[in-house]
């Protein structure tokens, strides 16, 4: 982009100025409209969801067998969400906030398998793509058989002749190369520059062939698919563009329900829900966001967080230009410490699908997230990953930023404050190797 464009963009959306000059920024979305409204309009539906569900739980006695972890959950690969009130005060004592409420960790951060919210996405599109191969090639005679079946030798033998690739900043792969490593595909994750090594190695463990780039993410996925275009025996999870990828992550608000349920949450006009996501391409926020907006509607209110070097999301929805802006057009590094959302261009599919439905969006500066992950490991005695603090930056500015304080006032929500929960969705974290976790424990930045 030239000089010139970029001033002629800054002028149409003087909140790229902010984000060019990687500062931290609120938005609230202009576009937003009524649920009811913006359903009808939407590439997918409510009973798409339902579809992905159901395949979920004709998969849990096969993932039962190949991760025994998953035994005392029935298969399903699902997370706690836990009531952190300590974290709330310290959060309210060291940031200045108000938050009121209750305060309410997902933590996605310790599913089983893939220890991130990939665990979601990730596995439910390497076992959709399983049970189409297996109806097709006659391992399974159809939805009713026995899933267990595809543990079998035969199906092992068979599946060995499929490849399935994909390209990562690291918790993608590890949740793609480990479910497909298990079913017995052989896998190439392609991983850019911000990968950790702790993933590669992870991986490497588990017989997934790594491919490493100097490049970023954007890169590595273009890597991924040239790669297995060229192999017809291979199938690429295409995080930019897949609906299937988007379902799995929206299955977690069907599960949420329960969850609210059982710790007698009221969800409704006088108890607003207030969710924060950290975002990187899209996906997960973006297929956890629709899966709630289908069943909270208007009572929900869904923030995204990204780093101040890599604002993808943000910079796309406010622009308009969804995927055909990158961060580096507006001169950003795309450089950030949270290697998860370490992604220049967001996905163009899951921007348009949120431009009716999401709240608003956050960015944070990398300081800010070791000491969020510092605050919750001593409050609460939880480790999560830099990456998933993003997170606290949204209920922190809530109720501080003059812009959120203004559509908490537009939509009738400020009296209801007392009675809101907030959930922080903690993306990753599980998996974090001991020695990396005191490493993260002792960086400060300036
Ligand atoms: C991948 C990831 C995200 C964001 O998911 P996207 O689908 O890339 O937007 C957030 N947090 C962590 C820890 C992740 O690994």
């Amino acid at each position: 982009m030239t000089e010139q464009e970029l001033k002629a963009l800054e002028t149409a959306c003087p909140l790229v100025s902010t984000l060019a000059a990687a500062e931290e920024a609120v938005w609230v979305n202009p576009e937003r409209v009524p649920f009811a409204q913006a359903n009808g309009g939407l590439p997918l539906t409510m009973a798409d969801v339902d579809d992905a569900e159901a395949r979920l739980a004709r998969f849990a006695p096969f993932i039962m067998q190949c991760f025994p972890e998953t035994k005392a959950a029935g298969g399903l690969i699902e997370s706690s969400l836990t009531e952190v009130p300590r974290l709330r005060d310290r959060l309210n004592q060291r940031c200045g906030s108000a938050i009121t409420g209750r305060l309410l960790l997902k933590q996605d951060s310790h599913l089983a398998i893939a220890g991130s919210v990939k665990a979601r996405g990730g596995i439910y599109e390497v076992l959709k793509h399983t049970e189409d191969l297996a109806l097709e090639t006659g391992i399974l005679t159809g939805t009713e058989d026995d899933y267990t079946k595809l543990a079998s030798p035969q199906a092992r033998e068979m599946f060995r002749r499929y490849t399935i690739q994909v390209g990562s900043t690291g918790n993608l792969g590890l949740s793609i190369g480990i479910m497909s490593a298990a079913v017995g595909y052989q896998v190439i994750v392609h991983m850019s520059a911000d990968a950790k090594q702790w993933k590669k190695d992870l991986l490497r463990s588990h017989g997934v062939t790594v491919m490493e780039y100097e490049s970023d993410y954007s890169e590595a996925v273009k890597q991924g698919r040239a790669s297995s275009d060229a192999n017809p025996m291979s199938y690429f999870v295409d995080d930019e563009n897949s609906t299937a990828l988007f379902l799995g992550y929206a299955v977690a608000a069907k599960r949420l329900v329960g969850q609210l349920k059982e710790k007698n949450i009221p969800v409704d006009a006088q108890h607003p829900l207030f969710v924060y996501i950290p975002c990187g391409v899209g996906g997960a926020p973006g297929g956890v966001t629709f899966g709630l907006k289908q069943l909270f509607g208007d009572h929900v209110h869904v923030f995204f967080v990204e780093p101040t070097q890599a604002p993808c999301m943000l910079l796309g929805m406010a622009t308009g230009k969804q995927n055909q802006i990158s961060v580096q057009d507006i001169g950003l590094t795309g450089l950030t410490h949270a290697d998860g959302l370490a992604v220049g261009r967001a996905s163009g599919f899951v921007g348009r699908v949120m431009m009716p439905l999401l709240s608003g969006a956050f960015t944070i500066q990398d300081a800010k997230l070791y000491d969020y992950m510092r605050d919750l490991l001593e409050t609460e005695k939880i480790f999560i990953e830099p990456s998933a603090c993003a997170a606290m930056e949204g209920v922190v500015k809530l109720t501080q930023a003059p812009e959120t304080i203004g559509y908490l006032r537009d939509n009738g929500l400020t009296e209801h404050m007392e009675n809101a929960s907030h959930i922080l969705w903690a993306t990753g974290g599980s998996l974090v190797p001991e020695e990396i976790r005191e490493e993260y424990i002792h960086t400060h930045l300036e």
